[in-house]
């Protein structure tokens, strides 16, 4: 038994309702279930209203699998449940005789009132190997509620990537650039050297990128230098000069320390992802524009999105994944960044961006965007959409693919089901 299957038998009502008595004998009357907590510290139901004898009680209803849970979970210390007016269990293994303030607490025990059919599908659910664990029945629920769903977790997804923005925009003190440079930053350095780029972003300023971005050659040297890459005696010509421009522009900006070159991981990495390729491209997006998050913000269409996103690195990156090692020139253009990575980056970057400043702004238009612009973005490709594939769903827009990896993540792998639309209609189906 888990605490949240009580939670679903309340919210949804699925109990035998009839003839209930509390612990002690007396009658109860469940008079308004009230409103689910699920986020919130404090009891599980708010806003209750019921009936014990011949006294209407107006509070907050706690749910515990065992009533010892109460001690176990110390609301006996906890003001949050002074307004508890029952307390629903599963069993009784001990009776909790007062609440917080040392009143009585009625206890209403579920055991023997749990339907069998819902039981049984529910404990099947739990207990199973299936890649999601309602997988023999995810055809029974209807597109509608599926669709339904997907639409609300798509928000979720972004309401929870909106989280990292809004902690990362306090630190940079509402500075909607510089905070947007930190964050397409980390993304170039995709998972490995993610925290390098990030700390690489932070020392060096939007503001000053943007006294050089008319000069790709200082903009690479600001951000190789300050990543910690030109502490090196180079045999190239190229990296020399880039050497002495990082010494001059670093003392005329007082930046701070550079990182160490040994922060950066080259190791098992294709050469296309060496974090060299992705600052010089970075440099080349920074070039072409400096003020990157008013551009993006400014009702540009998808294609003028990619576009701005469409860069190509210095000539001396044609030929080098790395400083004083020539390789040979690519065919495949290494150097500019893919139509794949640009998608990648106006779904993980641009689109929880946009989604952040309508919250932030209350502007339901460009949270709208958000939401658009992923709807025209084609899906990532991962084993996690060809999971979903298999089950027939379709995983063609990347606002589909978000939504599904919502599910499949938060929901699906922690076995989440009574709160997901999906495992509610299935157990529903079963009364
Ligand atoms: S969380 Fe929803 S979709 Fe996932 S296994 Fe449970 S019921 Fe199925």
């Amino acid at each position: 038994m888990r605490e949240d299957f009580l939670h679903f038998l309340w919210r949804t009502r699925r109990f035998d309702l009839s003839n209930l008595t509390t612990t002690d004998g007396q009658t109860l009357e469940i008079l308004d279930f009230g409103d689910y907590n699920a986020l919130d510290a404090g009891a599980d139901f708010q806003n209750v209203k019921i009936k014990i004898g011949d006294i209407i009680w107006c509070g907050t209803v706690e749910m515990h699998v065992k009533s010892s849970d109460w001690w176990q979970h110390g609301h006996q210390k906890n003001a949050a449940y002074n307004n508890v007016i029952l307390h629903v269990v599963y069993e009784e293994d001990e009776p909790i005789e007062q609440n917080t303030e040392g009143g009585h607490l009625p206890c209403l025990v579920l055991k023997n009132r749990i339907p069998e059919g819902i039981f049984q599908k529910y404990w099947s659910i739990l207990h199973n190997e299936h890649w999601i664990p309602c997988q023999h029945h995810f055809y029974t629920v209807s597109e509608i509620t599926k669709d339904m769903w997907l639409e609300r977790l798509l928000v979720e997804r972004l309401e929870r990537k909106t989280e990292a923005i809004a902690v990362a925009f306090e630190r940079n003190k509402g500075d909607w650039e510089e905070t947007f440079w930190q964050f397409i930053a980390r993304y170039f350095g995709s998972k490995v050297n993610s925290d390098p780029m990030e700390m690489m972003a932070q020392r060096v300023p939007h503001l000053v990128l943007a006294k050089h971005k008319n000069q790709l050659f200082q903009i690479e040297a600001l951000l190789f230098g300050q990543a910690g890459l030109l502490a090196d005696n180079f045999v190239d010509e190229y990296p020399q000069k880039l050497q002495k421009e990082y010494q001059f522009l670093q003392k005329k900006h007082s930046l701070s320390a550079p990182l160490s070159k040994t922060t950066w991981k080259f190791s098992r990495m294709r050469p296309q992802s060496f974090p060299t390729i992705r600052l010089a491209q970075l440099a080349a997006l920074i070039h072409r524009s400096s003020h990157l998050f008013s551009k993006v913000i400014d009702n540009m269409s998808i294609i003028d999105l990619k576009k701005l996103f469409e860069i190509e690195t210095s000539d001396y990156w044609h030929t080098h994944f790395v400083f004083d090692t020539p390789s040979v020139k690519s065919s495949k253009s290494v150097h500019k960044l893919g139509s794949e990575t640009i998608d990648l980056l106006l779904i993980n970057v641009v689109a929880p961006f946009l989604f952040f400043y309508g919250t932030s702004r209350k502007d339901d238009i460009m949270k709208e965007r958000a939401l658009i612009l992923l709807d025209n973005l084609k899906a990532e490709k991962n084993v996690v959409m060809d999971g979903w594939k298999s089950l027939g769903l379709d995983t063609k827009s990347a606002a589909r693919s978000q939504a599904l990896i919502q599910l499949k993540t938060t929901y699906c792998e922690t076995k989440n089901c009574v709160n997901c639309a999906v495992g509610v209609a299935i157990l529903k189906n079963m009364t």
